[in-house]
C-alpha cells in the first residue's frame, strides 16, 4: 500500500499495516514526519480525549461520524499508544497528553514503531499527480513514480500550510471521482477592522463571548479571550471560530458580544459597582474603573457606555447601569478569520457519503482509502481532531488486513 502523508493518520495506518506484514510505502512532502504533531497542543500534543462523543465532531454527515466512532473510543487510542511505548496522562476536561508532556516523544516513538514495522518512509517526496489504471494507482512525485494496487490518502487539510497543510488530497480525491464539501478555517483567531483592539493588545481575561451573525446569536463560549493587533484570540474565540468561519462565508460581517465579567449577574455587578462609589470623591471615573477592569479596556468601556459621569461622585444608578451594560455587552465587529495560515484545522473535505465508515474505503474506487482531516470531519479543541485521525487510520488498517486474509 502507498500512503500519502506521514502525519497522524498516515503514521498510525502505516504502523498497524506494517505490523501485519503489509508492505507500506509512506510518502511525505516535508523533510520530516509528523510536523503538525510536533507543534500540537503547544508542544505537548493533546493526543485524544477521555470523553469521546459524536457531539464533539462536525461534518455534513453526522451519521458517518457516529459510525466511525462506534467502538473506537479513548481506550482504542490509548491501546495503540501503549503498543508503541507511550504512556498517556490526563489533563483538564479529559484531555489526554503523553506522560512526558512532549509532542516530540510522540513523533519519536511513532517513527521507531514505523521503522520496526518495516515501513518505507520517503520524506521530501511530494505527490503531484495520481492516475488509476488497470486496478493500480500510479503516482507522480518529486522523487519519481510510484505504483501500487492500494492507496491511502492521508494528506490532511489546508490548515497550517507551513507545517505541510495542503489541498492536494482534496484535489486527488476529486480527480478520482469524489466530491468535496467546502473547506473553511477553524480553530483560528478572528480579525476585526475596529482599531480599539490594537490599544488593548496583550490584554487577556476570562469572558463569555457570543457570536452574532445577521443579528442572530449563533454560539456562546466561556473562557479566556485575548485582544490583539489584528482583533481577538484566546480559547473561547478558537472555540467559536468554526461557526464564525462558516457565517463569514455567508455574510460580510459578524459581531461578538463580550461579557467581560461573566461571574457576576447584571444585578450583582450593579450592586458591586454601586457599593464602591464614594459620593464625596473627585476621583476620575476612568481611574475608579481600574478597580474592576484592565486599564487598557477603560477607554472603550467609557466610549461605548456613553457614561456622562466624569468623577466618582457623579456616578448614580443610571450611569452605573450604562457601565454595567458596556462591561457585559462589549461589541466587536468581525470581518474575517486569520485564514488557513493560522488555523489548526479545516472544516469540510472529501464528501463522507462516498466513503464507507467501517473501512474508510472509497465507495467509488476499489482499494482507495481515506483517513484523517482530508475527509469532511473536524473536531472541537481538546484532542478530538487527533482522535479522528488515529481511529480512521485504525479502521483502514483493519479493513485492508481483513481483505488480504479473505483474498488468501
Ligand atoms: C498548531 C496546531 C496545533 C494542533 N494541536 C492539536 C492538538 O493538540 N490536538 C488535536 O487533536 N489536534 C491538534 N491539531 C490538529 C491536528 O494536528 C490535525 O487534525 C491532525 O494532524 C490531522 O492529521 P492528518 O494525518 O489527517 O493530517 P496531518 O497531520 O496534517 O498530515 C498530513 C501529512 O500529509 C503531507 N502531505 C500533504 N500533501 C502531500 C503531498 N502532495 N505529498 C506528500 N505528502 C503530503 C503533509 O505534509 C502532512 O505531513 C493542531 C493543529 C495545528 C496546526
Amino acid at each position: 500500500m502507498i500512503i500519502i502523508g506521514a502525519g497522524a493518520a498516515g503514521l498510525c495506518a502505516a504502523i498497524l499495516l506494517g505490523r501485519k506484514g503489509v508492505k507500506v510505502t509512506l510518502l511525505e512532502q516535508n523533510d520530516r514526519i509528523g510536523k503538525k504533531i510536533l507543534v500540537s497542543g503547544n508542544g505537548k500534543c493533546n493526543i485524544t480525549n477521555r470523553h469521546i462523543t459524536d457531539a464533539r465532531f462536525h461534518s455534513q454527515n453526522k451519521n458517518f461520524v457516529q459510525k466511525v466512532l462506534k467502538g473506537y473510543d479513548f481506550t482504542s487510542v490509548e491501546a495503540f499508544f501503549h503498543s508503541i511505548g507511550l504512556v498517556l496522562t490526563e489533563g483538564k476536561e479529559g484531555k489526554m497528553f503523553p506522560f512526558s508532556m512532549q509532542a516530540s516523544s510522540v513523533v519519536a516513538l511513532l517513527r521507531y514503531a514505523a521503522e520496526e514495522a518495516d515501513v518505507d518512509i520517503v520524506c521530501q517526496c511530494q505527490v503531484t499527480h495520481i492516475v488509476h489504471e488497470n486496478s493500480n494507482f500510479h503516482l507522480q512525485t518529486s522523487l519519481g513514480d510510484f505504483s501500487d494496487s492500494h492507496l491511502l490518502i492521508a494528506s490532511g487539510s489546508l490548515a497550517a500550510p507551513k507545517l505541510g497543510g495542503s489541498n492536494a488530497g482534496y484535489l486527488f480525491a476529486q480527480k478520482l471521482g469524489h466530491s468535496l464539501i467546502p473547506r473553511h478555517p477553524a480553530l483560528v483567531q478572528l480579525c476585526s477592522e475596529e482599531k480599539w483592539t490594537k490599544s488593548c493588545a496583550g490584554v487577556k481575561l476570562p469572558a463569555l463571548a457570543t457570536l452574532y451573525a445577521n443579528k442572530e446569536p449563533v454560539i456562546q463560549k466561556e473562557g479566556d479571550i485575548l485582544f490583539t493587533n489584528y482583533g481577538i484570540s484566546g480559547l473561547a474565540i478558537l472555540d467559536i471560530s468554526r461557526e464564525a468561519s462558516l457565517r463569514l462565508a455567508q455574510f460580510d460581517y459578524c459581531e461578538l458580544s463580550l461579557d467581560l465579567m461573566p461571574s457576576f449577574s447584571k444585578e450583582q455587578l450593579s450592586n458591586l459597582l454601586l457599593s464602591n462609589v464614594n459620593k464625596q470623591s473627585e476621583k476620575p471615573v476612568s481611574l475608579w474603573l481600574q478597580g474592576f477592569i484592565h486599564q487598557k479596556l477603560i477607554p472603550q468601556i467609557l466610549n461605548t457606555s456613553k457614561c456622562r459621569a466624569v468623577t466618582e461622585k457623579m456616578l448614580n444608578r443610571k450611569e452605573i447601569g450604562k457601565l454595567v451594560y458596556a462591561l457585559k455587552n462589549l461589541k466587536l465587529g468581525i470581518s474575517e478569520t486569520r485564514g488557513f495560515e493560522h488555523a489548526e484545522v479545516a472544516t469540510g473535505g472529501i464528501n463522507t457519503t462516498e466513503i464507507d465508515p467501517v473501512s474508510m474505503a472509497s465507495k467509488q474506487i476499489p482499494n482507495l482509502y481515506f483517513a484523517g482531516e482530508v475527509v469532511d470531519v473536524d473536531g472541537d479543541r481538546g484532542g478530538f481532531n487527533f482522535h479522528f485521525a488515529w481511529i480512521s487510520a485504525m479502521r483502514v488498517a483493519e479493513a485492508v488486513v481483513s481483505n488480504e486474509k479473505t483474498a488468501k
